[in-house]
């Protein structure tokens, strides 16, 4: 376990994504301002009991972090910074909508120590975006993209979709193309999936929108992983890809059973076998009756907890946890019944790890789901 880190939600956005499960909404100007400030009492009351502790990422997420105004923004990093030990050599990360960057603003993030950006490109065809409802085009993105890599401070981190209904390889590779004109030192590529409650499922089962049939996502999938690893990034999570010494540290620590704080509302924090996060509720967040909910991790959750991120990961899952388990053995018969079920090998034991392959890791949840019923604490 590492030193332990912090996220900051920013539950606004300027328009609401129809694919977008992540608790954020479209702002109110007199919402900003009572959020700013609870959001620095939150910081305020919760830190005196973790000053001990030196803090090497801050991770200030959404939401659309930029569509406050920086200098309020920067108020709320300068509070974490004096209440809180942030190391001083901390990966502080700031998610950015290419739709609303400006040089001034970019500047100010790079003079408060802001050194990792993370640029929702999403993709850099028109159509695509215009789907996902972003408000950003493909112009936007490559402004963004030039005025970031204007100064050498900021290391880049960008996300793309793929999987959208109809998508093709070639598709895919124009938004991978532009991208590598830029040499992002991080890319996350996430496969566009139908999470309940949103308009996109709702497209679905209404019949209005047919999804990318699984084999082609899995083709999409696969043209990724190849065209990253060619080019310099190692895959070293599911959806993550780093050029070395590039890896996200504070998403590292969401897998590598760190500590983390959460603030903000529908935050979650991490802390040893506690897990405590703030109701998805803005109304209450604002008028300060919010009540974070708490709950105690036993041995059986914590270890099916590991198992889920572990094994999204490069590394894998460390099978010195199954010390924890009654019996092992049948754990081990379900590694080899799903390798024996498939024609490719999807699970392999290196060392202590247990490592997804690159087939594997598309059937991720599917094999997951069989390696927990395995699971007797
Ligand atoms: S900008 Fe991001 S957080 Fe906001 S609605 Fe769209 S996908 Fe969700």
């Amino acid at each position: 376990m590492g030193n332990p880190g912090i996220y900051i939600h920013i539950p606004f956005c300027l328009n609401k994504c129809p694919y977008c499960d992540f608790f954020s909404q479209v702002a109110k100007e007199d919402e900003i301002s009572l959020f700013l400030h609870q959001l620095q009492q939150e910081i305020k009351n919760k830190a005196p009991l973790y000053t001990s502790y030196a803090f090497d990422t801050v991770y200030i997420g959404g939401g659309t972090p930029n569509c406050l105004e920086s200098s309020a923004l920067l108020e709320c990093l300068a509070i974490l910074k004096q209440e809180l030990n942030i190391t001083s050599d901390a990966e502080i990360t700031l998610e950015l909508n290419p739709e609303c960057i400006v040089p001034e603003d970019l500047k100010a993030y790079e003079q408060s120590g802001i050194n990792r950006l993370s640029l929702g490109t999403q993709s850099f065809r028109n159509e695509e975006l215009r789907f996902l409802g972003r408000i950003h085009n493909a112009k936007k993105n490559l402004e963004a993209l030039h005025l970031i890599r204007a100064f050498n401070t900021f290391s880049l981190a960008c996300d793309v979709i793929t999987g959208l209904p109809g998508q093709s390889v070639d598709d895919l590779q124009v938004s991978l193309d532009l991208l590598q004109k830029f040499s992002p030192e991080h890319l996350s590529v996430y496969i566009l999936t139908a999470e309940e409650g949103t308009p996109y499922y709702q497209w679905i089962q209404e019949d209005r929108v047919k999804p990318l049939e699984e084999e082609q996502v899995n083709i999409l999938w696969k043209f990724a992983h190849h065209y990253l690893q060619d080019r310099g990034y190692s895959h070293y999570e599911v959806s993550n890809f780093a050029k070395p010494e590039y890896h996200s540290r504070h998403n590292s620590k969401y897998w590598d059973d760190s500590n983390y704080l959460g603030f903000g509302p529908s935050a979650h924090s991490r802390w040893d076998r506690t897990r405590f996060w703030n109701p998805p509720d803005l109304k209450s967040y604002l008028d300060g009756t919010y009540q974070p909910v708490y709950e105690t991790i036993n041995d059986e959750q914590w270890l099916i907890e590991q198992l889920m991120l572990e094994l999204r990961t490069e590394k894998g899952f460390d099978l010195n946890y199954l010390s924890f388990l009654k019996h092992s053995q049948p754990f081990f018969d379900m590694i080899s019944r799903l390798n024996s079920e498939s024609e490719t090998k999807l699970l392999e034991i290196e060392g202590n790890f247990l490592k997804a392959t690159p087939e594997g890791w598309i059937l991720l949840d599917s094999m997951i789901e069989k390696l927990i019923e395995k699971i007797d604490c």
